[in-house]
């Protein structure tokens, strides 16, 4: 059986792991140290695109280059956005860091503060996180106090100030031009790209935005270099990989290990197995919005790359399993519901899609089978909405319950008569 290798997550194992001294301790802002002594900017950049670090948020871009796209020569001020929105249905990895391990983070932060010459930075918290504000608050406040944070960090004369702000909750705010529309005080939509954060990001200002899990891997990354972060995982997955499992499992929670050296099967051996009596339906690789995988595809390695070649994908690391008890039919609506309600209206084909597929998936779960006319209209839905939208939600919507749809058709479809 596979062993965890937990790299982040060993920083939240002490008793007080979310306490300065304790992560000092641990060797907490050495790294700092070291990048601001002994680095300049871009050999920052260019030891974080050697690690092959890949967003941890759900995308999967590379870090190093998403951090290379800023410009060097900007006059104005730029900034450093944290995504900790974590409102992907299933996705609780990132609120371990926040909790637990705040200043891997603000470590990690102040460092790309550095890279891309951002003097600010901010953590757009989930509104339901509201609990891991003060926390937060506490530990930007002790950094202040070390001298982390602040004018003239450690006398290096490198400023950086950190804030960290609450969204109201919505969904869409965890994409990352509605999140800075939201974070500007506006209401959170998303913007048309390009152009991208990097050049046109919050205030109109170069921006890099973040997730919590990337930027908290950004410590480990200085202080043992970007190749030997590259050594671990496999060629397009480099490192470990934060995985919040949840559903018919006997140990759910969260865990990390090195990507590629563990398949799905095994996984939910490791967190227990299935629960007593429990008979295994599919499970769901990446959040709500990665289409599920049945039986079959349980071997798969926990890899982006091997999760994307079985038409899923391992988006936000939130591993669902599924069992028997699980009503496929009321899962079908509820996952077109939540994206009906979240989205927010701005595209044709995600905002009247997403409510045409729920009103049909209403009507199909009161009835209690589909027939073939239904799956039809579904999939013709789905089409319409696929590559047409404005972002990622429209998307995500029609591949999971067009994924949803098509893969439990035969069981779904009981009576093959035409639609009443
Ligand atoms: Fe809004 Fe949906 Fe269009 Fe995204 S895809 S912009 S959430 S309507």
């Amino acid at each position: 059986m596979p062993k965890e290798y937990r790299l982040l997550l060993s920083y939240t194992d002490a008793k007080d792991s979310h306490a300065i001294d304790t992560y000092i301790s641990l060797g907490g802002y050495e790294s700092l140290r070291k990048a601001l002594f002994d680095m300049s900017p871009q050999d920052i950049i260019e030891e974080v695109k050697k690690s092959k670090l890949r967003g941890r948020g759900g995308a999967g871009f590379p870090t190093g280059l998403k951090w290379d796209f800023v410009p060097k020569d900007h006059p104005g001020p730029k900034y450093v956005v944290c995504n900790a929105d974590e409102g992907e249905p299933g996705t609780f990895k990132d609120r371990e860091i926040l909790y637990k391990a705040p200043h891997l983070l603000i470590e990690g932060m102040i460092i790309a503060g550095k890279a891309i010459g951002a003097n600010e930075g901010y953590i757009y918290l989930r509104y339901e996180y509201i609990w891991i504000f003060q926390r937060l608050k506490d530990a930007i406040k002790e950094a202040y106090n070390k001298g982390f944070l602040g004018k003239n960090i450690l006398g290096s004369g490198f400023d950086f100030d950190l804030y960290v702000y609450l969204g109201a909750g919505a969904y869409i705010c965890g994409e990352e031009t509605a999140l800075l529309d939201s974070l500007e005080g506006k209401r959170g939509l998303p913007r048309l790209k390009p152009p991208y954060p990097a050049q046109f990001g919050l205030y109109g200002k170069p921006t890099v935005v973040n997730n919590v899990e990337t930027l908290a891997t950004v410590p480990i990354i200085i202080n043992k270099g970007g190749e030997w972060y590259s050594s671990l995982g496999t060629e397009e997955s480099t490192g470990t990989r934060l995985l919040a499992v949840s559903g018919a499992i006997k140990k759910p929670g969260v865990y990390e290990f090195e990507l590629g050296s563990i398949t799905l099967r095994e996984l939910i051996e490791y967190c227990g197995g299935m629960k007593e009596g429990s008979e295994f339906l599919g499970v769901i690789p990446g959040g709500i919005s990665a289409p599920i995988l049945k039986e079959e595809d349980l071997d798969t390695p926990i890899t982006m790359e091997d999760i994307a070649k079985k038409g899923s994908m391992l988006g936000s690391g939130a591993i669902m399993v599924l069992d028997r008890s699980v009503k496929i039919l009321s899962l079908i609506r509820r996952t077109s519901e939540f994206f009906a309600f979240e989205s927010c209206g701005k595209c044709t084909p995600c905002r009247d899609g997403t409510a045409w597929m729920t009103r049909i998936l209403v009507d199909v779960e009161k009835r209690g089978f589909m027939t073939e006319e239904d799956v039809d209209m579904i999939n013709s839905i789905v089409n319409e909405i696929k590559g047409k939208c404005f972002c990622a939600l429209g998307e995500a919507a029609q591949m999971s319950v067009g994924a949803f749809v098509n893969k439990y058709k035969d069981e779904l479809i009981t009576n093959k008569v035409k639609r009443p």
